[in-house]
């Protein structure tokens, strides 16, 4: 186009008719006209979406920021987005839908080069929307959140006492999700995905314990903000809260676990500590917080300043050297004693929070172990046996207390007998089973292997 304009110039420095000349600078202003609208069209290069229990997010990746309207549209129920001076290049029939709000997706040309999205949504949802600049790797995103009605919660009196036994209640974090996959290994395992996985072995492994109840801040593949990741901690009313994360750096060759806890204000240093932190503390800059609400340290330092919570900060460090002991069982470890620095996961301060970076996803062997269930298994079996004698040495958890599995869907007595290494008949037995069907939820106390 350059070159045509430049050959187009010169014939007219040649010809010298004013009606060419007329003809030629229309030309050349067209073909002005035409480059700058070309450089200035944002492009939608890809969408994502993220279904989790409260809401869906969908991700829309810009080349440049976008000036967009969001507006509804009901019977039926739509949400409309009109992004300004855009081209639609990501392939949205690609999604997984419907998802529990998100009916369909399409798209659309507008006059003056606007896209329109149309989104069918359930009736109810109401939609939330925002911009996030070019940081930490990923691109300018327009970011959609999907929220369904809330269902009434009808509490009655049967429902109250949901803790009757008075369990102790652990939530298990698993690190990053959604749109953060936290640290990715040379075989593009994410860290999302084995933080996951342990955890969810880790909360299995702690339900199927009299005495005990899990609660897992996340549990599928969506982005939970790190404020809110406290929130849900809290709510639930937990007396324990480990973070489950895996690490990465350049050197291929380093491994190990580390366990660390929250510092307080004044404690020595640790640089290698603090970077870690902040790369965790960055996962709302990259999973998505709206512009404003992304944790800051000040935030941290708040909470530390809170004295009445310091006992939260003793058995932390308890806790997490409880942790290494039984890690250093048969798994390599980086450092020997907890490490501290402020991760504003762990921001709980009036219960016991460690966050454990499992190993280092970035070690391609470590990577290929990280992968396996076995190894998952291995490693939140480190961390079960640690809560568990973190709480008998609190005197809330006695060592006798038998196995309990829950049947889930699914479950046969040969499953289950095979899960726990022990027999079928000692299952028969145990329980007073006189025949083998058994209903989902059921509880089935387990012989000791
Ligand atoms: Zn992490």
């Amino acid at each position: 186009m350059v070159m045509a304009l430049t050959y187009l110039t010169k014939r007219k420095q040649l010809t010298l008719f004013p009606k060419q000349v007329f003809i030629l600078g229309f030309i050349a202003f067209l073909c002005l006209f035409s480059h700058v609208s070309v450089a200035s069209a944002t492009s939608i290069n890809a969408v994502r979406m993220w279904t989790a229990p409260d809401h869906t997010r969908l991700v829309f990746d810009l080349s440049q920021s976008v000036q967009y309207d969001l507006f509804r549209l009901h019977n039926p129920e739509r949400v409309v987005i009109d992004i300004q001076k855009t081209k639609m290049n990501a392939n949205v029939s690609k999604l997984d839908l419907p998802d529990p709000v998100l009916l369909s997706i399409r798209h659309g040309k507008q006059s003056k080069g606007t896209t329109r999205i149309v989104l069918d949504v359930k009736a109810g949802v109401s939609p939330r929307s925002f911009l996030l600049k070019k940081a930490k790797g990923k691109p300018h995103r327009l970011v959609i959140d999907l929220t369904p009605k809330q269902k009434k919660v009808i509490k009655s009196k049967t429902q109250q006492p949901k803790n009757k036994h008075k369990d102790i209640i652990i939530a298990v974090d698993a690190g990053h999700g959604g749109e953060d996959p936290g640290a990715i290994g040379p075989n593009k395992l994410y860290e999302k995905q084995i933080t996951l996985g342990i955890a969810k072995r880790l909360a299995d492994m702690i339900n199927a314990q009299a005495g005990m109840q899990a609660v897992l801040v996340r549990n599928g593949d969506y982005f939970v903000k790190l404020r809110n990741r406290v929130k849900k901690v809290r709510s639930a009313g937990a007396d324990m809260m480990i973070s489950v994360h895996a690490d990465a750096v350049k050197q291929r060759h380093v491994q190990g676990a580390s366990v660390y806890t929250l510092s307080e204000s004044g404690a020595t240093p640790d640089r290698i500590a603090a970077a870690l932190a902040a790369k965790e503390n960055a996962s709302d800059l990259i999973g998505g917080v709206m512009p404003g609400q992304e944790v800051s340290d000040p935030f941290i330092r708040n909470i530390l300043g809170d004295m009445a919570k310091r006992d939260g900060l003793d058995s932390s460090e308890m806790f997490a050297n409880l942790i290494l002991t039984q890690l250093k069982q048969g798994l390599p470890v980086k450092y020997g004693k907890p490490k501290h620095a402020r991760f504003a996961v762990l921001t709980a301060l009036e219960i016991p929070s460690v966050l454990v970076e499992v190993d280092y996803i970035s070690n391609p062997k470590r990577e290929r172990l990280l992968r396996t269930k076995a190894h998952q298994q291995k490693l939140a079996k480190a961390m079960f046996t640690a809560t568990k004698s973190y709480f008998t040495r609190m005197g809330r958890l006695h060592e006798a207390t038998p196995t309990i599995h829950t049947v889930h869907q699914g479950d046969s007595l040969w499953s289950i007998a095979k899960k726990y290494g022990v027999s079928v008949s000692s299952i028969l037995k145990l329980n007073a089973l006189k025949q083998q069907a058994l209903k989902v939820g059921q509880r089935l106390r387990m012989p000791q292997s």
